[in-house]
């Protein structure tokens, strides 16, 4: 490989550009580097794009759903990880020190000497600068936490396991989706659609997913992917909706996964059952919400808070995309250039016309195998409109 590594780096409020760094020579007791196959993007790429994350560390290299391929690393370091060049894996945006008696207690994700993040804040400045994925390389670190991933999936697919990762963790871990349970999924974003998938698998009798009238697409994707009611909540009111389908006893586990909006929190506790539970996942920006905590106590409730994914679901939701069961490829809609990193969040912000992004990634190697392998038989059992976008994607200039 070439001496210097390309990476896209944010400098400002939507300003990404291509710098080159050095490639890091890995030492005896460093982690290793890893080439990148796909990165993908979520809402909060989005946020840290524009600048609404509050501090930020500027310069960094942005992309935290890092999934790449071992390039090499330290014998310690394969040791600790249980990997060898050459493997696969996903990688985990927390860098705990894996230590602390919140690391030890299985909360690393609130670890209190955090090394620092594959693409979170971390400034360029800090260690060689190739934290996050959007770039040809990560250095990992040693205490980085990584996933090994079957190799013959195609990488758009393989990369999910961070949307599915969080499907699983707030569906069945944190709401505890049981055999036969109806399932409420407020907003039907990836992370929406991956919960359907993971209360389907998890047997939830009922899945009722709720979105606006511009979600139409993502809505017939969640049918697809097993919900058995769409809800557009511009056009009928939920809460009536949910109470009319349960018979007036409300959902047994609702999430809400919607960004920005206060009313969802509230159709949340109207239409959860006597002693249900909900689980909040669908970040304010800080504004707070009215709600009646009369009727959390009146109703026995139980409201979760769902920070991140965890190892565990992570684990999980790669088990799952590797059974090739799930027609997670429908998901992925759009795949762009390392060079194209802001027109790939903005496509994904809803803010390209014409552009009807649900599942959107980086990968910045050669294109051309791919394409095909993600319209292949065994992930993608129908040719998908989706492939078709993501080739225009790549065309962009
Ligand atoms: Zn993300
Ligand atoms: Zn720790």
């Amino acid at each position: 490989m070439a001496d210097m590594i390309r990476a896209a780096v944010q400098t400002g409020p939507r300003q990404i550009e291509i710098r080159e760094f050095p490639r890091p020579v890995i030492g005896p007791d460093d982690g290793g580097l890893l080439r990148i196959e796909a990165c993908g993007i979520c809402g909060s790429d989005v946020e840290q794009y524009k600048g609404n994350l509050g501090r930020q560390w500027l310069p960094m290299v942005p992309g935290h759903e890092p999934l790449g391929i071992i390039e090499e690393a330290s014998e310690s370091a394969c040791a600790r990880w249980g990997v060898r060049p050459g493997d696969r894996v996903a990688v985990e945006i927390l860098i705990p020190c894996r230590s602390c008696d919140l690391c030890l207690a299985g909360r690393y994700m609130s670890c209190r000497n955090r090394v620092g993040s594959h693409g979170g804040s971390q400034p360029a400045s800090r260690g060689l600068g190739l934290w996050g994925g959007f770039a040809e390389y990560i250095h990992l670190h040693p205490n980085s936490i990584l996933h090994k991933v079957r190799g013959d999936i195609p990488a758009e697919v393989a990369v999910m396991f961070n949307p599915l990762g969080a499907g699983v963790r707030w569906a069945c871990h944190l709401g505890g989706v049981g055999l036969g349970d109806t399932v409420l999924i407020l907003g039907a974003g990836q992370r929406g659609l991956a919960a359907v998938l993971a209360s389907r698998v998890a047997g939830a009798g009922t899945i009722i997913v709720t979105g606006l009238s511009r979600d139409a697409g993502k809505l017939a994707l969640a049918r697809e992917f097993g919900a058995d009611v769409v809800i557009d909540v511009e056009a009928e009111d939920t809460v009536s909706r949910v109470a009319e389908i349960t018979g007036g006893s409300g959902a047994d586990v609702v999430l809400e996964l919607t960004p920005m909006a206060t009313q969802p929190i509230r159709d949340a506790l109207a239409a959860v059952r006597w002693g249900g539970r909900v689980v909040l996942a669908g970040l304010k920006g800080g504004q707070p919400a009215e709600l009646s905590t009369d009727l959390i106590i009146n109703k026995a409730l139980t409201v979760v808070g769902a920070f991140s994914v965890d190892s565990r679901a992570y684990a999980e939701a790669i088990r799952l995309i590797e059974t090739g069961r799930f027609p997670l490829a429908r998901m992925h809609t759009h795949t762009f250039e390392l060079s194209d990193v802001s027109r790939a969040i903005e496509t994904l912000a809803g803010e390209v016309p014409g552009e009807d992004a649900v599942h959107v990634a980086i990968v910045p190697g050669p294109s051309e195998p791919r394409g095909a392998a993600l319209t292949g038989l065994r992930l993608s059992p129908k040719p998908t409109p989706g492939a078709t976008k993501e080739r225009r994607g790549k065309e962009a200039p």
